[in-house]
């Protein structure tokens, strides 16, 4: 951090102290007192729902449009995507797209290059966000999203869903204790569930998807010449399910595959094409627009250049025929 930024001037946002607070200390306690296989289970599930809730849907579906699904769809995944932990979803979005806009360049809400590492990290989060400001901000820069009602509930609602997934994940483990677990209470296995579903998965995930700010813009290799320091980082890519290839992402921001050589695994990739493929029938009976992904705009490297996968064009095709207009 450079000397003669103040970053905290304007006061700091203590209720995402707070919160960033509970969710950092308590896993630390909760998981040595509570150890359980089946709470580990429980992290494992949550972090798939709500890390892809992040990578599919803020990052990939909200901020980038990479591909089409109807608009239910993109609702749950804002839900997953709120579950992590990582503000609701306009603020997400808005705050992503800035950064692409200023890629380590001043004006950049978090580069570890015109800053440092803990600043791109997570200290970014803290500062005082004044209302008008951030109204200004999500109208500048994610006016799409301000315009659904359910976003703007999102907004509101933001800490009630953490509650909420609270008392699922203490339900569901006191269910289990009760009549799966012979080794321990019903109770020992509520707070197993909740020390490694909810608080030790919202660490992990926090920290798997914010290294893709921080280390991604330090260490990693370059498939692309761009303007910042995006790199491809294969640890990041692992735990942030494929978003660690953000030198790729940089350089092609609306492609729905971040991972582009082939030994580039991308799990959220792998995951919307599975959406892709699984739905794909609907649209042999007309209802095309119901899958659950379509028009994936896939970035072939060999060629250069994005291609549209599961098009809708022939859905109006298949529809004439059944129509019989053709
Ligand atoms: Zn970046
Ligand atoms: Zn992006």
């Amino acid at each position: 951090m450079s000397e003669e930024k103040n970053y905290f001037a304007k006061g700091v946002e203590w209720p995402v102290i707070g919160f960033m607070a509970v969710v950092h200390i308590v896993p630390v306690v909760l998981c040595i007192l509570y150890p359980s296989w089946p709470g580990v289970v429980s992290f494992l599930i949550l972090y798939l729902i709500t890390g892809l809730g992040v990578t599919i849907g803020y990052h990939r579906k909200l901020t980038h449009s990479s591909f089409d699904s109807p608009m239910w769809v993109n609702k749950v995944l804002a839900v997953m995507g709120l579950l992590s932990g990582e503000g609701p979803p306009v603020f997400w979005v808005a705050l992503h797209r800035k950064h692409h806009k200023f890629s380590d360049l001043e004006g950049d809400p978090h580069s570890p290059i015109t800053d440092n590492f803990w600043w791109a990290h997570m200290l970014w989060i803290f500062p005082k966000q004044h209302k008008v400001k951030l109204g200004a901000l999500y109208g500048k820069w994610a006016p799409d999203l301000v315009k659904v009602p359910f976003y703007q509930f999102l907004e509101k609602s933001y800490f009630f869903w953490h509650l909420g997934l609270l008392a699922i994940v203490y339900g569901t483990g006191y269910y289990y204790g009760l009549h799966f677990s012979e080794a321990h209470s019903a109770s020992y296995m509520a707070m197993s569930f909740v020390a490694w579903g909810f608080f030790f998965r919202m660490i992990w995930v926090l920290h798997a998807t914010w290294m893709v700010n921080s280390a991604s813009h330090i260490w990693g290799y370059k498939n692309y010449k761009t303007t910042d320091e995006s790199r491809n980082n294969p640890v990041v890519a692992v735990l942030a399910y494929g978003e660690g290839w953000h030198n790729n992402h940089h350089y092609t921001q609306s492609a729905v595959n971040h991972g582009h050589r082939w030994w580039e695994f991308d799990v959220s990739f792998v995951v919307i094409m599975l959406f892709a493929v699984l739905s794909y029938p609907l649209k042999w009976v007309g209802l095309g627009k119901y899958r659950l992904a379509y028009r994936l705009r896939f970035y072939n490297h060999k060629e250069g250049k994005l291609k549209t996968w599961f098009p809708r064009k022939k859905d109006k095709k298949v529809k004439k025929v059944l129509s019989g207009s053709v």
